[in-house]
């Protein structure tokens, strides 16, 4: 596996893969990276002839007061699994890479930022595509990949894709889940013991109300409320939101139908943790 640190490097490598006909995938990540990751990786070596795996703990996505510093770092850990899950490249820029002396560009994505997790991190989405789209503009891949943990996330890089005309295809991947429903997350390693065996209310949460969707029931505040009250019921958690919205645009709807997405984020100690589900009509 090729580390590559500066912009020049990066550009000059996949050009030279393109060049030779390969097909670059890229997977975006923060690092302390985890099964979930890896199933990004996995799926890009599948579709893709050479994978590009960058770690930047992007600090335009981080508010004042929340965890840019405390988030979890082990470069050596992450090198190991990159090279086992047989990564092409690990492009870890420093933040002097990703933003140049002046820099002025924001992306915003409107409206579908400031919904769900944007209502209680304010910039938080702006932070995301303006360096999502930098790492497009650096890499250069034919594929991107995403996973459907981060929803509104995914939901909000396609339209930037779209709206922007970009190239490179943005691809979903399935949430990697524990054995108990909680979905894989870096910040799952904040929680206590006591928290940690809370946490997997978030996806009961969500799957009752999926599960009360199956059953024929389409009032989008009924589906909530069913939600709301399994997270009710765990005095460990301090829910931020739960809410079902159109699954591509993230709108408000009062009848919920296949495709709607039912996502929600809560307090666990001092985790914030998000999870979402797309209601479908089968089992
Ligand atoms: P992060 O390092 O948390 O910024 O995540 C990098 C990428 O991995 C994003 O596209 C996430 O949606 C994805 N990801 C994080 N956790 C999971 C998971 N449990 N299952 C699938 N993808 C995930």
């Amino acid at each position: 596996m090729e580390i590559i640190t500066t912009v020049a490097a990066m550009r000059g490598w996949t050009r030279a893969a393109r060049a030779a006909g390969k097909r670059v995938g890229l997977v975006p990540t923060m690092g302390a990276l985890h099964r979930g990751h890896l199933c990004l990786i996995e799926r890009a070596r599948a579709e893709c002839d050479v994978v590009v795996v960058s770690i930047y703990v992007n600090s335009l996505q981080f508010g004042p007061h929340e965890d840019y510093r405390a988030y979890p770092r082990d470069r050596e850990r992450d090198e190991e699994l990159l090279r086992a899950a047989r990564a092409d490249v690990l492009f870890a820029p420093a933040d002097e890479e990703i933003h140049r002396p002046g820099h002025r560009t924001r992306v915003e994505v409107e409206q579908m930022q400031d919904v769900l997790c944007g209502r209680s991190r304010p910039g938080h989405f702006r932070g995301v595509t303006t360096v999502v789209l930098k790492l497009l503009a650096i890499v250069n891949p034919d594929l991107s990949f995403f996973g459907e943990k981060d929803g509104q996330q995914l939901r909000i890089l396609r339209r930037m894709a779209l709206d922007l005309h970009l190239e490179a295809r943005i691809i979903s991947c399935p949430t990697v889940r524990e054995k108990d429903g909680l979905a894989l997350s870096s910040r799952n390693a904040y929680l206590g013991t006591d928290e940690r065996r809370a946490a997997p209310v978030l996806y009961r949460a969500l799957c009752s109300a999926a599960a009360a969707f199956r059953a024929g029931d389409s009032d989008a505040g009924h589906l909530v409320a069913v939600a709301r009250g399994v997270i009710a019921a765990e005095p460990l958690a301090r829910l931020d939101y739960v809410e079902a919205v159109d699954g591509e645009t993230l709108e408000p709807l009062t009848v919920a139908r296949a495709g709607t997405l039912i996502a929600a984020a809560a307090w666990f100690g001092r985790a914030r943790l998000i999870d979402n589900i797309e209601l479908r009509i089968g089992p």
